[in-house]
């Protein structure tokens, strides 16, 4: 089970990831986690990575591609994935549609969480990050259960720096321009699904559940 999620910023894709990898015991590999788990521990792509992120820009594919090929040659990865940020330009899911032709498999399934921005805003500005687990809440559509801890790991809740206003409008026009044009590649390629992103968390879950089945 090779899934890649697609979606504008905000639209749910961590928070669906974390319920699907669940589900179907598959890694959860979020480019976002690992470049700031690298800002939080200052490494020198921790570094790189901060001033692009800080500004709503993309990193550039030649740091990302090569991070996301490491992470896939992992042991963890050979009875599948999921992908939630990674590809985010023609280049990456080309990179990605390569690393998995040259070891004979392919994506099974890019997942589009459908979102319109008039929601986005709302959602991003009430985000609120666990610093421990990355598990992503919201002030009123998904609190925790005590304030500013996280129910998973009992870790403390932050807001984003790049989740505030000005950042998210810049995040939205990148998605626009960079990103969105995947949505036609995967249609391309047969491996796309839709989901109504709008719809409550658990409701998209059974969506998502109902695409990718019941197997492992
Ligand atoms: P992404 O990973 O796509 O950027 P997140 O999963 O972090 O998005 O979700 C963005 C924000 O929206 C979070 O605060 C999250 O709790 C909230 N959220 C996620 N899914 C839904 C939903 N179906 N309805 C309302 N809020 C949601
Ligand atoms: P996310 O956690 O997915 O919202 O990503 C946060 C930020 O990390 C993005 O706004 C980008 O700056 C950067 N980023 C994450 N994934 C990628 C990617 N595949 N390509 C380029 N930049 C990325």
């Amino acid at each position: 089970m090779k899934i890649i999620l697609l979606g504008p910023p905000g639209a749910g894709k961590g928070t669906q990831a974390k319920l699907i990898s669940d589900k179907y015991s598959i890694p959860h590999i979020s480019t976002g986690d690992i470049f700031r788990k690298n800002i939080s521990e200052k490494t020198p792509l921790g570094v790189k990575a901060k001033s692009y992120i800080d500004k709503g820009q993309l990193v550039p594919d030649e740091l990302t591609i090569d991070i996301v090929n490491d992470r896939l040659k992992n042991d963890d990865c050979k009875k599948g994935f999921l992908l939630d940020g990674f590809p985010r330009t023609v280049k990456q899911a080309e990179a990605l549609d390569d690393f998995l032709n040259n070891n004979g498999s392919k994506i099974d399934t890019a997942l589009l969480i459908d979102v319109p921005e008039k929601f986005i805003l709302d959602r991003m500005t009430g985000r609120r990050v666990c610093t421990a687990c990355g598990a992503s809440y919201h002030i009123r559509f998904n609190p925790p259960k005590v304030e500013s801890k996280c129910d998973a790991c009992g870790g403390e809740l932050i807001q984003r720096k790049d989740d505030t206003e000005e950042t998210v409008k810049e995040r939205l026009t990148v998605y626009s321009n960079q990103t969105q044009p995947l949505v036609e590649y995967y249609k391309n390629n047969d491996s796309l699904s839709i989901v109504d992103g709008t719809r409550e968390i658990n409701d998209v879950f059974k969506n998502i559940s109902n695409i990718l089945g019941s197997d492992k």
